[in-house]
């Protein structure tokens, strides 16, 4: 790590109120592109105006928690309640044009986080400051602000609405064996086939969710529900891995010295080595991170790994669906829509399952993967379903938001196309050995 050799004249409180000042400047950047959803536009205006949060804030969190618990409908003690959970951390937002109900699950996160960092060697040089953004991606940043006391860490704010949601769509894949509270679910993929065949409905709604961030631009502009019990439960599980891995990722880059690294130096060189762009080097090693971190946590909740690495999985599913929703609207087939900030999914699944030591015990590894397997499988049998009705969609002309197109870059699509047919890790989960 570089010495940083300025003069250290600035107070802890300067440097807090710098870090704020550059997340605030980058929300309502966003907010004069235009980027925020009509909800959350009126919020931000209200926050500018400086006046305290009113119908627009209420409206909002209603949505979300619409989307959260499955129905519109709330008794007015359920609302009391949550908003008060969502006042105590409320005071502690750092940004004036912060979505509360966002901040307050990212501080719940990251103290789950910290909590596992405690006993690791390796913490965040600096400390973090936390906010949401539309960020055209699913996905966050962690960015070097030139603060000596902070890191700003940004996370798409549709990214957690969506995990949620796509655990809710998987986890109603799988049919339910038990109607009492507990998780019982068959997971034998000639019966889950056969089931979704009966059940169209699940299909239908994952592709709701992906054309509702797509086209939409928000993942709750979706039809809200309900699963049962058992099925709740269960995308439960998966809905906290994902975050849990989505924030720990970032912590990863604050973590392993990524943003203060001389971009030029040794790790182009590494890069160069490897074929490959040295910026996706820095996103697999903070993959790496954010798995162990994600795992750590949920085991510190009596979650096997063998149950919840399928999770981590699950969320570059995700983002892979949501790749292939804007390819097809956009060109009319799937085309690998690659970026150059981060690989694609599947390449970051396979390297991440190559290099991952995480179980340490060959029975839970099998378990673990044989649910990777059938996470995979259940992906694939929904984009069947879904591929002919996005193409009609397609030449019906329905297009992705501009946002999400910006970043495609076929040059480096071409660059790529060797390396992506032969993976690290055996490429293709689907002749993974089980
Ligand atoms: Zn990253």
């Amino acid at each position: 790590m570089p010495v940083d050799d300025t003069p250290q004249t600035k107070s802890p409180d300067a440097s807090r109120a710098e870090a704020v000042a550059v997340l605030e400047t980058l929300q309502l950047e966003a907010f004069d592109r235009g980027e925020f959803s009509e909800g959350e536009a009126r919020r931000i205006q209200d926050a500018r105006e400086g006046k305290a949060p009113d119908q627009a804030f209420f409206d909002q969190f209603l949505q979300h928690m619409g989307n959260a618990f499955g129905t519109a409908e709330f008794t007015a003690q359920v609302v009391k309640d949550a908003l008060q959970n969502i006042n105590v951390t409320a005071k502690e937002i750092e940004s004036r044009f912060e979505d509360p109900t966002w901040f307050s699950l990212m501080k719940f996160l990251a103290t789950r986080i910290d909590t596992i960092l405690e006993d690791a060697t390796k913490k965040p040089s600096r400390k973090i400051i936390f906010g949401t953004l539309p960020t055209g991606q699913v996905n966050g940043a962690a960015i070097d602000i030139n603060n000596k006391d902070y890191y700003l860490i940004v996370i798409d704010n549709g990214v957690m609405g969506f995990a949620n949601m796509l655990a809710k769509a998987i986890a109603s894949s799988f049919p339910v064996l038990s109607d009492k509270d507990e998780i019982r679910l068959s997971s034998e993929i000639g019966e889950i086939k056969r089931y979704l065949d009966e059940n169209p409905k699940v299909s239908m709604r994952l592709l709701d969710l992906l054309c509702a961030y797509v086209i939409v631009g928000h993942p709750h502009a979706s039809e809200p529900y309900l699963p049962p019990p058992p099925t709740m439960r269960f995308a439960e599980i998966y809905r906290d891995t994902m975050e849990l891995f989505v924030l720990s990722h970032e912590y990863g880059h604050c973590t392993l010295d990524h943003l203060c690294q001389s971009e030029k130096a040794e790790s182009e060189a590494d890069g160069q080595e490897a074929g490959l762009p040295p910026r996706w080097l820095k996103e697999f090693e903070a993959d790496d991170f954010g798995t162990q971190v994600a795992l750590a946590a949920m085991a510190a909740q009596g979650f096997d790994m063998s149950l919840t690495y399928a999770g981590v999985e699950m969320i570059f599913h995700g983002f892979e669906l949501i790749e292939r929703t804007v390819s097809v609207l956009q060109l009319g087939e799937v085309r690998r829509n690659i970026v150059d900030s981060h690989p694609p999914a599947e390449l970051r699944r396979a390297v991440l399952r190559d290099r991952t030591s995480f179980m340490q015990n060959a029975e839970r590894e099998a378990a673990a993967k044989q649910l990777v397997q059938i996470v995979n499988d259940i992906v694939e049998i929904h984009w069947q379903k879904m591929y002919p009705i996005l193409l009609k969609m397609h030449s019906d002309g329905m297009r992705p938001r501009p946002r999400w197109v910006e970043t495609y870059h076929p040059e480096v699509a071409k660059l790529l196309e060797p390396i992506l047919a032969n993976p690290p890790g055996g490429g293709d989960s689907s002749v993974m050995p089980a």
